[in-house]
Order: structure tokens, then C-alpha cells, then sequence
């Protein structure tokens, strides 16, 4: 190992030729997956103030195996085309892995939401959709981009409509964007997406008695506690879900201005509230404030929860951790020299392009539900309902006994489009977990999860290319 830290890009290329190098395939066809397909850097102005700002954007396309191409769209002022690249390699290697049909994606604008106003935000966005048009790199059948880092759906409804002003007529134009607020032909469900999948995979994991044992942790989500850091859309939902839902104790949380602690239970709703009207973590009732606001790292705690930017856990500071798991919700947050140290101490990784699929997993229902211009649940929900109360009234007239009227209305409710978005999340991730075990557990030199989960996501990216002849 080098004195130099690996950049987020060739952290993500160690990774993919540790799994390759494990699989018999041919050198030009993994070549083919690994390298970016197409790559547009844009620089177009912008009037901000009285002046006029040249703003640099990038989109990048990494795999057309499969069309359309998929990606959030960062906005950061750290963005640069080598993390664009990245990120939009593991877009590739996510959606193979679990199941949805796009090839990668990824953009970038690299500016500071917080220096402008929703105004200047709102030209910036529109602009680079405008970019985007032009050299037919925005469209349903060519690439859907969603949000990211920076950017959520009031973004996402900007992009939708400059796109749609851009092409009067074309019927499957709302499906140009996912993550589109749900009054503008979003999908319920969306905006928690990715941290419910967090929560989903954590409990997947967990729910394997040997594996648990294995961490010298009891199986189950229940009483676990987690340190998170970045309480943005990921974060945010990951620590609610985790703690409503699955009965975790979240004991510390990291932000921009600080880390906080406190062993007994941070109530996250409440915590992001007092955010929202301090402009603060700090000083929230019952917390203690970390000298240093790196050493979250370091906080005792069973699941570590990076969720705000790749390359957060380094070689510097993997020495620290505590944790028994490492829940990637952010992408690329621990970097392949980090990774060796971790695993050494026996820490499990559950890696990001499994963990965080969640959100592009539901873009992929949004995106369906658009080109079938129809909500989900509408045409069964009834139907069901209807089905649930015989079945009810059967097994009461057989029985003599009768369920109360709460039990009634619970048993004979139809699904709504949001319960079957998060049944379709939960399956989506259990399988996937399924298949990532499996390799993990039956292959010889597998030596962790993510290269089960690269392993998979190659093997079914090659087929592609095989079954389209172009690697007979
Ligand atoms: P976000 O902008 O909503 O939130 C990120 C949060 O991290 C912000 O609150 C920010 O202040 C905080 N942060 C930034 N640097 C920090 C630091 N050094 N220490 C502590 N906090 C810091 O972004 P998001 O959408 O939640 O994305 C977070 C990560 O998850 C990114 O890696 C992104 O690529 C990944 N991701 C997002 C989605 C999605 O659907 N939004 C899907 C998959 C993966």
C-alpha cells in the first residue's frame, strides 16, 4: 500500500478487477464493461447577479448495454468528470445487480447549492437540461437522469418541464426524469427510496443468525446502535426508517458543522427538525458535541452509516472504527485501501451498489409507471379488496368467530401504489442480498461482499453483451 490516497475512480476500478480477476471471461469484453461509454463536459453561461457565471457540467454515460442509461445528478462544487466517471461506472454495476434494465449514468454540476438562490438554481438546472437536449443526452429511451447529492425533486420538476417545452408532444416525455414530485408524475415512495432500501438490506443481512454470530452481534435490526453521518435525503430516511421501523438507537450524528453524541438514542425527526430551524446539529437537547468533527469514525456502535460523500473512511482513519458493520449508504464512501485495513479487523462492508440501489430501484417503477401512464394499484386495489372481505367472511361463517372491525379493515385492505412500491423495494433488495450471499458463501477466494456483489453484477453485465453478440 502507497502513502498516496486512491482516487473515489480508482478505487472503484481496484475493486472491479479484484472480482474480475476471479472470473473466467474474456479481457476485451471486461474491458468493454469497465470503460465509460461516452462522456459530454459542458461549460455554458449563466447570469447570476449582474454578471454572468461559466458553469462546468458533465453528464457521463458509462454503459449502453442496456438502454436507457440511468443516474442521479450531483450538484456539488467538488464535482469533477473523474467522480462523474465513478459514479456512473457503479450506476452500471447496481442496476445489474439488482435486476433493473438501464445502463449507468451519472451528471454533475459543479456548483454549491447553498451559494445560490432557488432563482439561480433553477436557470443553472434548466440550462444544463438544455445542454443535455442538444446532444441527446436526456430522453426516456436514452437517459433518465434522478437526483443525487445537491439535488432532489424540485430540480428533478424543473428538468421535466424544460424537457417537455423541448419536445410538445412526445407522449412518454414525463418518463424523460425520475424523482419528480409526486404531483408532477412522480412515484410515492421516491423521496425515501434509498434510505428504506438501506434499512431493507440492513435487515436482510442481519436476519441470518450464522452471519450475525459471526459479527458477535445478535440477529436483528432491533436495539442495534448506528452512527450516521450526513442527514441529507439518505441519511436522513435511513435513520428514521432504522429507528422507527426497526427498533435501531441511533447514538451519534455527523453534519458539516459538527458530530454529535449521545448513547442513550438520538430521536433523528426531532434532531432534523432542530437543524431546520437552527441551522444546526449542535446543541440539540441531551447530545454532546465531538471535539473533532472527524472522530465520528471512531464512535463505539454496531452499524456505521456514512451517508454523505465517497472517500470518507481512508487508510488515515480506518484504524478507528468500532463499528462491527459498515452500511455504504453513501457511494464509494470507503476507499480500497480502507477496505483492506477494515476487513482485516473483521469488519463487515456492506457495499454501496448493493446497499443504496433502493433509490434507482424505484426510479425504475416511476419510470414504468410513466410510459404505462397509469398509477399503480389502480386496476387491482379493489379487485383485491373485494377478494380479502369474502375470504374474511368465509372464515367467519366456518369459524363462528368474527375478527374485529380493525382486524376487518386491515385484512381486506387492497395495495396502494405506495405499498407496492415498498413491497417491490423490499423484494428487490432481498433477492439481491440473496444472490450476493450466495456467492460470497459458495465461491472459493471471495473474500468479501462487494466482490460477491461485483462478481454478480459482471456476470450479468457480460451475458448481456454475449446474448448481443458482440463477445460471442
Ligand atoms: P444530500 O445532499 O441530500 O445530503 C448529503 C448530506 O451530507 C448533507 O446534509 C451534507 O451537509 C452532508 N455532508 C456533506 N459533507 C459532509 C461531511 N464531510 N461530514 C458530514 N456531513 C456531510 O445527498 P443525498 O442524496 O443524501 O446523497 C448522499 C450520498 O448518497 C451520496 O454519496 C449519493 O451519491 C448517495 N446516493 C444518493 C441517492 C439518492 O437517491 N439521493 C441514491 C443512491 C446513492
Amino acid at each position: 500500500m502507497s502513502n498516496k490516497q486512491a482516487s473515489f475512480h480508482q478505487s472503484v476500478e481496484r475493486n472491479f478487477d479484484k472480482a474480475a480477476n476471479l472470473l473466467d471471461l474474456p479481457k476485451g469484453l471486461l474491458d468493454q464493461i469497465k470503460a465509460p461509454n461516452a462522456i459530454y463536459q459542458m461549460r455554458y453561461p449563466v447570469k447570476i447577479g449582474n454578471s454572468y457565471q461559466v458553469i462546468e457540467a458533465y453528464r457521463v454515460q458509462h454503459s449502453h448495454h442496456r438502454l436507457p442509461t440511468k443516474g442521479g445528478i450531483r450538484f456539488s462544487h467538488l464535482v469533477n468528470q473523474d467522480e462523474v466517471v465513478a459514479l456512473a461506472s457503479l450506476m452500471t454495476y447496481k442496476c445489474a445487480l439488482v435486476d433493473v434494465p438501464f445502463g449507468g449514468a451519472k451528471g454533475g454540476v459543479k456548483v454549491s447549492p447553498r451559494a445560490y438562490t432557488p432563482e439561480q438554481l433553477e436557470r443553472i438546472t434548466r440550462r444544463y437540461t438544455v445542454e443535455l437536449v442538444r446532444k441527446n443526452f436526456i430522453g426516456p429511451g436514452t437517459d433518465v437522469p434522478a437526483p443525487d447529492y445537491g439535488t432532489g425533486s424540485r430540480e428533478m420538476a424543473w428538468i421535466l418541464d424544460t424537457y417537455q417545452q423541448l419536445n410538445v408532444g412526445e407522449i412518454d416525455a414525463i418518463a424523460c426524469v425520475t424523482g419528480k414530485p409526486v404531483n408532477q408524475n412522480g412515484i410515492n415512495g421516491r423521496t425515501e427510496a434509498t434510505g428504506r432500501g438501506v434499512f431493507y438490506g440492513l435487515k436482510e443481512a442481519l436476519s441470518y443468525a450464522d452471519d450475525a454470530k459471526a459479527m458477535g452481534l445478535e440477529p436483528g435490526i432491533e436495539g442495534k446502535t448506528m452512527v450516521i453521518q450526513g442527514l441529507g435525503n439518505v441519511g436522513y430516511y435511513t435513520g428514521i426508517i432504522s429507528q422507527e421501523e426497526g427498533g435501531a438507537k441511533v447514538v451519534g450524528v455527523s453534519e458539516i458543522e459538527g458530530t454529535i453524541v449521545n448513547p442513550n438514542g438520538i430521536d433523528i425527526k426531532k434532531l432534523f427538525k432542530y437543524r431546520k430551524d437552527k441551522g444546526t446539529i449542535i446543541g440539540f437537547p441531551g447530545t454532546k458535541k465531538l471535539e473533532v468533527r472527524e472522530d465520528w469514525v471512531g464512535i463505539e456502535c454496531d452499524i456505521l452509516v456514512p451517508a454523505a460523500l465517497e472517500s470518507q473512511i481512508h487508510k488515515k482513519n480506518a484504524k478507528q472504527v468500532k463499528a462491527k458493520i459498515i452500511a455504504e449508504a453513501a457511494n464509494g464512501p470507503v476507499t480500497a485501501d480502507a477496505e483492506e485495513i477494515l476487513l482485516k479487523k473483521g469488519v463487515v462492508i456492506l457495499p454501496d451498489m448493493y446497499l443504496n440501489a433502493g433509490g434507482v430501484t424505484v426510479s425504475y417503477f416511476e419510470w414504468l409507471k410513466n410510459l404505462s401512464h397509469m398509477r399503480f394499484g389502480r386496476m387491482e386495489k379493489r379487485f383485491n379488496a373485494s377478494q380479502f372481505t369474502k375470504l374474511v367472511n368465509l372464515v367467519e361463517r366456518s369459524t363462528g368467530k368474527s375478527v374485529s372491525s380493525r382486524e376487518r379493515t386491515f385484512l381486506t385492505r387492497g395495495g396502494d401504489e405506495i405499498d407496492l412500491v415498498r413491497s417491490g423495494l423490499e423484494e428487490t433488495m432481498i433477492t439481491a442480498y440473496g444472490q450476493i450471499r450466495e456467492i460470497y458463501k459458495r465461491r472459493r477466494k471471495v473474500e468479501d461482499l462487494r466482490t460477491a456483489a461485483f462478481i454478480n453484477a459482471i456476470n450479468k453485465v457480460a451475458s448481456d453483451y454475449t446474448s448481443l453478440g458482440v463477445f460471442p
